[in-house]
């Protein structure tokens, strides 16, 4: 393939549709063709290194070249390809899957129902809890709480959560009774003067007066990324989680934490919820359970909200829900494997460790004239690009200082992802400090090269 790079980005140009993307403008621009991962780094058609500083999307653990996943891949591909988990029918991969998932998660969540993706996992979250709440005869509880900014995916239901404008607006969401509350991002969205705890204090009121508002009997459940990650990587202030996780217990609103992209070590703690102290009874994992090798997704659920639908089952005689892919063999093999190598390998650990070299070296780019705030936590951070460093005016059009960033970066061999104004990083990690200097160096350089521009 490699020798006839032409003809393949012509190709692109003349059949694909690509997920994200200005289409008109890749007709003019074309693609950015990878052909190998090594380690951290991707390698395009020109071979031409870049450090994959977003994992991918915000998913690739243990990186590029992980042969480990492939011979499991191979393995399970020879022996049982595929076998679905429909009206009982099972195979080992997913049942040591989700022995394993067990494990690893906080107490209390002892049952595993598998996907393909997030946003099928956040689906078949809402569709849990309608079910629950019919089996419970509360059969008005199925609102939703998100929050703006939210990233749960993209299909009609799990876009709904979503609370973003790109994925709502023409394409007729939200469609389900789902209110958007205030993103807790305290630099952004605190009142002139309001401190930290004021902030927390008028989200957890702002809550509380919705749940009143509404009726704690119409609401079903509150979902929430414990750090947002796609909208721009916002960290919660101080008490936020625990607050909220209290209103819902004292409401009796089911809490779901959507760890797809905080799960498996990225904070620097095994799961989010264990960050910010708190309970949740659903918890929705994807992206580093197999690295992205393959699709999966897992959705892990309390023992009550187990107990409830499962009851439910026997009296309506099933579960009238699952994909054909629902515990694939082969991406639950990988997913074992892959979370074997995080283990063996303290990955959990190193991501822990590095968290102060790794954000104390971007909170240097905090004095740079085009960065308002340097945030995040363990391996994942945002730098949000102003204009004016004190009212934190963003560049017009929305979006293109960061967008313009993110394109001088990729030529200096860094690939970062624009949030709108924030530009995102969330390494792999089997990350180095040697690694984080160089995208630090590399980051830098765009900026500057951006700032000169301007
Ligand atoms: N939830 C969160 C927190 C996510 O970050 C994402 C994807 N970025 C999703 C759900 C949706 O996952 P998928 O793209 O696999 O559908």
């Amino acid at each position: 393939m490699n020798e006839r790079p032409n003809s393949l980005h012509a190709s692109d140009i003349a059949h694909s549709m690509h997920p994200y993307t200005n289409m008109r403008a890749h007709e003019e621009k074309g693609p950015m063709i990878m052909t190998r991962g090594d380690g951290i780094r991707v390698y395009d058609i020109d071979n031409k290194e870049y450090i994959e500083a977003l994992a991918g999307l915000w998913s690739v653990a243990v990186g590029f070249s992980e042969t480990r996943l492939a011979d499991v891949a191979y393995e399970q591909m020879k022996k049982l390809p595929y076998y679905h988990s429909f009206a009982h029918k099972a195979h080992e991969p997913s049942i040591r899957l989700a022995e394993k998932l067990v494990e690893m998660t906080p107490e209390g969540l002892n049952r595993v129902f598998f996907t393909n993706s997030g946003s099928e996992a956040n689906d078949t979250v809402i569709k849990m809890v309608w079910f629950l709440n019919n089996a419970l005869g509360r059969h008005g509880k199925k609102k939703f709480l998100a929050r703006n900014k939210a990233y749960h995916g993209i299909t009609i239901a799990s876009g709904s959560l979503t609370g973003l404008p790109a994925n709502h607006k023409d394409f007729d969401l939200p469609a389900l009774p789902v209110t958007h509350l205030t993103t807790p991002h305290y630099w952004r969205f605190a009142n002139d003067g309001e401190t930290e705890a004021e902030f927390t204090a008028r989200l957890l009121k702002e809550l509380e007066d919705t749940i009143a508002a509404e009726g704690a009997d119409t609401i079903a459940a509150f979902i929430g990324e414990p750090v947002m990650g796609a909208g721009g990587v916002m960290v919660p202030p101080e008490g936020y989680w625990p607050g909220v996780a209290e209103i819902c217990r004292k409401n009796d609103i089911l809490l779901v934490s959507d760890e797809v992209i905080n799960g498996f070590g990225r904070l620097g703690t095994p799961f989010g919820c264990e960050k910010f102290g708190f309970t949740p009874d659903i918890l929705v994992t994807s992206k580093q359970l197999t690295s992205s090798y393959m699709p999966l997704a897992a959705i892990m659920v309390s023992d009550d909200v187990y107990n409830t639908i499962a009851d439910h089952t026997a009296k309506l005689g099933t579960f009238g829900h699952g994909f054909t892919a629902s515990g694939h063999p082969v991406a639950c093999a990988v997913g074992l494997e892959n979370l074997a190598i995080i283990e063996e390998r303290d990955l959990m650990g190193n991501a822990a460790r590095l968290e102060k070299p790794f954000q104390e070296g971007l909170r240097k780019f905090a004095d740079h004239p085009l960065v308002g705030e340097v945030r995040g936590v363990g391996l994942i951070a945002g730098l949000e690009l102003v204009k004016d460093k004190t009212t934190k005016e963003a560049y017009a059009p929305a979006g293109s200082m960061a967008a313009r960033v993110v394109a001088l970066a990729a030529e200096e061999g860094l690939i970062c992802r624009n949030v709108y104004e924030t530009v995102a990083l969330c390494p792999p990690l089997i990350l180095t400090e040697g690694d984080i200097e160089q995208i630090i160096a590399r980051l830098g350089r765009a900026l500057d090269r951006a700032l000169a521009e301007v």
